[in-house]
């Protein structure tokens, strides 16, 4: 889960850490906690907290970041990121035998290397959404900045199949919502796509650890993170784990459409 992420911990003791030593500062030597100090002392915490929400928060808070479904049906959404890749294929026929749907947030050098993928993704009723260019992390980047890696990605989906446009969720690098990539995504009538369950497929080689650790938590509306990308051998492996636990909890993969 991400809230067990240890950037979140790092930054709640910081914050704590550090209003804890200002307000120590202030009973010991009567600094005063106005003008410039009282600005510190609100910044500080106001500063943690734009970063907890950046790297880890699991809130919306009325923006457009999707968590989960708002669902109590038992339906869960099968994410992919950091294709397409050579594991893909092995992925969609796995996909397309056990009937189950999945959204691939495609990285936009690797749809010029694989078009015939993403035309395969479409034709078989998977949602096709953006990760990025090169998969750069899109923290310290301006909002236009943000909006070329989009576009080109968007250009790149353009050439391989039209048909999968437009591609309305966006899921920054390693999931992290700056307020550019929020503000961008408003502009443009796009949605963040962050996750409920993390796989961790990217740090385990192991597919039924991956696949237990992915469903243990496991509710309606769950979205979970998985990767196709080069690397993600055993990903390929733990999928059928995945759909077959899937189904014996009576769960079904949907894809996400516009409501979600
Ligand atoms: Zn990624």
């Amino acid at each position: 889960m991400r809230r067990e992420h240890p950037v979140f911990w790092i930054i709640l003791v910081r914050t704590l850490q550090a209003s804890g030593v200002a307000g120590a500062v202030h009973l010991l030597t009567g600094w005063p906690l106005t003008g410039p100090h009282a600005l510190g002392l609100f910044l500080t915490p106001a500063l943690c907290l734009y970063f907890i929400f950046v790297f880890v928060a699991p809130w919306s808070w009325g923006l457009p970041i999707l968590n989960r479904l708002e669902t109590d049906q038992k339906v869960a959404v099968l994410t992919f990121d950091d294709g397409p890749s050579e594991t893909t294929a092995a992925i969609l026929d796995c996909l397309r035998e056990h009937k189950a749907q999945a959204v691939f947030f495609v990285l936009g050098e690797s749809v010029e290397h694989f078009p015939d993928l993403i035309r395969r993704m479409h034709g078989e009723g998977h949602t096709i959404g953006i990760h990025a260019w090169h998969h750069q992390t899109f923290v310290g980047l301006g909002r236009r900045h943000i909006g070329e890696e989009v576009r080109q990605t968007q250009e790149a989906l353009s050439l391989a199949c039209p048909a999968a446009l437009p591609a309305v969720w966006l899921r920054p690098p390693h999931g992290f919502k700056s307020l550019q990539a929020l503000w961008f995504a408003w502009a443009e009538g796009m949605t963040l796509v962050a996750w409920s369950d993390d796989s961790r497929d990217y740090a385990d080689a192991d597919p039924e650890s991956i696949a237990r650790r992915v469903l243990q938590k496991l509710r309606p509306g769950a979205i979970l993170l998985l990767h196709d990308g080069p690397d993600n051998r055993a990903t390929v492996d733990a999928v059928p784990l995945i759909l077959n636990s899937l189904r014996e909890r009576d769960f079904s993969c949907v894809p996400l459409e516009r409501d979600s």
